[in-house]
């Protein structure tokens, strides 16, 4: 049994008579790679059931047969489902572990989550019953419902241990939780199937046999403006909007590019600081700036609204950050992969054993957008966020009327980002509320001393006088200190499956 599962297995192909074969004791279900057709293990021959439809271009890093290790064990990419829902779609990668064990590596919009098959204490509840938003306790452990979906199977790869199928819905649900832990239910079998998985970062699985990267960008499908005529390219195959650099309509990508155009006009009224296309070296990758979209906030009870910036990073292997420009300064973000634990009385948001405090909960709009993202944006869309800070650590939550979307990141030095983008020559543009005072210890005059006293006497003055409102953790916020942090909507929906 053991030694049968440490062998290769292979048959001929029922369909075209050609070698398939099983690395790994698993996999009951491959797909020939010569004729397509889905074959199944019967003993020791094979039965072929269908025939699999073309892959979908994912311009994924990973391709079968790529090695690398999780917790110091080896695995292989062995098979491949790709999957789509209402939403967008996702890649699921079967490991073979050690030739008996079965992971599953899923990608989407380059983000990264390694799974095991878990054995749940109780059988899932019917899909459902899991509504979104709601917590559910499965082996001891507290998630939230971040995902519900219909999904179906679009194609597959290479050899399966299960084979959903193709074209039929079936829900597939996925629950999180302030660990980084990430629970898939699979509702394609009977009883469910289970994952348990966390957030993975390509680098650290020290990968062998990854896909060339495909030759410049050549494959960049381009069309004209609906609304100008002008050209418009799509830098990413899985963008969901683009504004048009000639005219900014904002174009709804979601229907292909073969049809009719769905496009909504708007002015230019925010120029970006780092020019769309623009490469920088920041926290040691290579990021792109695919995206731009300026976005306006207003705390519940004041009306005077403040605005911020926020630039959608894109690296092949490390998928989508967020650099935010705000008032009080910038920071890198990108959407968390679990669901951090609120407190409401103490307004306190818990990730990773770590407590954030609460700065500052707003309405927030988006006002303009540039470039291409991979989600539908759309001007005047709303969310209400609440942003939290550990010292230079970031926590934010978006809730809009379907999803509640968490990113995490830290607070960035504004000289860093502005070298990054090779913008040195503009360093005082980038300079923000954050940028470090004048050094006390360096010999002030008397005259400056002086004047430091007359401006603390003012202050105290005018603390004294806004006493009676604002109070609380925030109450002392100046109108220059707002910060914004955030990824906008996406990774929820976009995002959020296994
Ligand atoms: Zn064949
Ligand atoms: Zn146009």
């Amino acid at each position: 049994m053991v030694e049968s599962a440490q062998r290769a297995y292979r048959a001929p192909c029922p369909g075209c008579g050609a070698p398939v074969e099983f690395r790994s004791a698993q996999s009951a279900f491959a797909v020939c790679p010569f004729c397509q057709s889905t074959v199944v293990r019967q003993g020791d021959t094979l039965a072929r059931i269908g025939k699999m439809a073309e892959l979908f271009d994912d311009f994924s890093p990973l391709q079968l047969f790529a090695a690398g290790r999780i917790q110091d064990k080896p695995f292989t990419l062995v098979g491949r489902l790709q999957c789509g829902y209402a939403g967008g779609r996702w890649t699921e990668w079967i490991a073979s572990l050690d030739g008996d064990r079965t992971g599953v590596l899923s990608e989407d919009n380059g983000a990264f989550v390694f799974a095991l098959p878990l054995e749940l204490d109780r059988e899932a509840p019917p899909a459902e019953t899991l509504r979104v938003g709601a917590t559910a306790a499965f082996n001891g452990q507290h998630y939230t419902v971040a995902s519900n979906e219909q999904v179906t199977l679009v194609s597959a790869q290479g050899e399966l241990p299960k084979l959903p199928e193709p074209g039929k819905p079936f829900a597939a649900v996925e629950l999180r939780n302030d660990q980084g832990l990430v629970l898939s239910l699979d509702y394609s079998s009977t009883p469910p199937a289970a994952y348990l998985g966390r957030a993975v970062e390509l680098d650290d699985l020290q990968l062998t046999g990854l896909r060339d990267a495909p030759a410049k960008e050549e494959k960049g499908r381009s069309f004209n403006c609906p609304n100008c005529g002008a050209p418009v390219a799509v830098r990413l195959d899985d963008s969901k909007s683009i504004a048009c650099g000639m005219c900014h309509s904002i174009i709804d990508l979601t229907q292909g590019i073969g049809g009719e155009l769905k496009h909504v006009e708007q002015a230019e009224s925010v120029r970006p600081l780092i020019a769309l296309g623009s490469v920088g070296q920041l926290q040691g990758v290579a990021w792109q700036v695919v995206g731009f979209q300026h976005r306006t906030g207003v705390e519940p009870g004041d009306d005077e609204p403040f605005g911020w910036s926020e630039y959608l990073l894109y690296n092949r292997k490390r998928g989508f950050s967020f650099l935010v420009d705000a008032e009080d300064g910038w920071s890198m973000v990108r959407p968390t992969t679990g669901a951090p634990m609120l407190d409401e009385s103490a307004k306190t948001a818990t990730y990773l054993g770590k407590a954030y405090q609460q700065q500052y909960a707003y309405d927030a709009e988006t006002s303009y957008v540039a470039g291409e993202f991979y989600w539908q944006v759309e001007r005047g869309q709303k969310t209400y966020n609440r942003d939290f800070a550990r010292g230079p650590a970031l926590l934010s939550m978006e809730r809009s009327a379907n999803e509640i979307t968490w990113s995490s990141g830290s607070k960035i030095d504004s000289g860093a980002v502005a070298s990054a983008f090779k913008l040195d020559d503009n360093k005082d543009m980038f300079a923000r509320g954050d940028a470090a005072p004048l050094s006390a210890a360096s010999g002030m005059g008397c005259g400056t001393i002086i004047l430091i006293l007359i401006v603390i006497v003012v202050v105290l003055l005018l603390m004294s006088t806004c006493s009676g409102r604002g109070g609380g953790s925030s109450g002392s916020s100046s109108s220059s200190s707002r910060n914004s942090g955030g990824s906008y909507g996406g990774y929820s929906s976009g995002g959020g499956h296994k």
